[in-house]
């Protein structure tokens, strides 16, 4: 990498980070949908460890930590939200169980069956679904969970313009049905799987709108930060237009023998 595309990257992360560093969440999602995939999961004593993989600030796992007696470890590779999410368990009064560390999802500091839970809302696209569920499985105890979120298809055929954007922007997107399949081939048995609700995305976007305009506001004139506002405010744009055809699903998988 030369020293301009660096730069470039670099300063392209740092705006990332500040837009959505002052939110509660990073992605769609919210307490409601963070229960009801616990729901699901059996099992879990004060003795339990849960992994939260991407976790951000700690929205999510914040929930789980209230919601459980289980020691929770967040991950996420971006410090600033690393420490955001120390400094939230301990408001939280969460210290004790709760704790982030800053980490690369694709190379985890964990033991081979060490963990009860493997949570990732909104996260798991970053390694893609099929290698993360693969590559995580060895962490799991036997009958061991995994809940993840994952943009998803919800038909066979898609107009154009949806379908190229997805495309592009993350090639994994595949229907319910070829999700499941591959859980159940990475070694899970599939024990839920459903669509989070529509209000996940339009509280999101509704959020980004406004943050998008004191952003601009603050950094009048920054053309890269233009760029940046402009390329998600597309992204809402086409949920607005499309949002019968794709979602996040919640898809929750127990670790069997294979
Ligand atoms: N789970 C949170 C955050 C979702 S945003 C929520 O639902 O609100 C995706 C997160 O994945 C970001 O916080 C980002 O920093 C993190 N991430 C991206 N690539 C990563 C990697 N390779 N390893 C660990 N975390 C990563």
């Amino acid at each position: 990498m030369n020293k301009e595309q660096q730069t470039i990257h670099e300063f392209d992360l740092n705006i990332i980070y500040d837009f959505f560093s002052n939110t509660e969440r990073q992605g769609p999602g919210s307490p409601e949908e963070t229960l009801k995939a616990l729901s699901f999961i059996g099992g879990l004593t004060k003795n339990s460890k849960i992994v939260d993989i991407g976790c951000g600030t700690g929205g999510q796992t914040m929930v789980l930590g209230e919601n459980t007696q289980c020691k929770i470890t967040g991950v996420d590779n971006w410090p600033d939200f690393i420490n955001k999410f120390n400094q939230n368990a301990q408001v939280k009064n969460l210290q004790d169980r709760v704790k982030g560390i800053v980490g690369n999802m694709e190379n985890l500091p964990f033991q081979e069956e060490e963990l009860d839970l493997i949570w990732s809302e909104g996260a798991i696209y970053n390694i893609g679904f099929e290698r993360g569920l693969n590559e995580w499985r060895k962490f799991l105890k036997q009958g061991g969970y995994i809940a993840v979120t994952e943009n998803t298809w919800f038909s066979e055929q898609r107009p154009t313009e949806i379908q190229d954007f997805w495309q592009k922007a993350y090639p994994e997107i595949d229907t319910v049905a070829n999700k499941v399949a591959q859980m159940q081939k990475a070694g899970y048995l599939p024990i839920a799987t459903y669509m989070l609700p529509e209000t996940i995305w339009t509280d999101y976007y509704a959020w980004q709108k406004l943050r998008r305009e004191s952003f601009l506001k603050i950094h009048e004139g920054n053309k890269a930060i233009e760029r940046f506002v402009d390329s998600m405010q597309y992204e809402a744009e086409l949920y607005d237009k499309y949002k019968s055809y794709y979602g996040y699903m919640f898809y929750i998988g127990k670790k069997i023998k294979i």
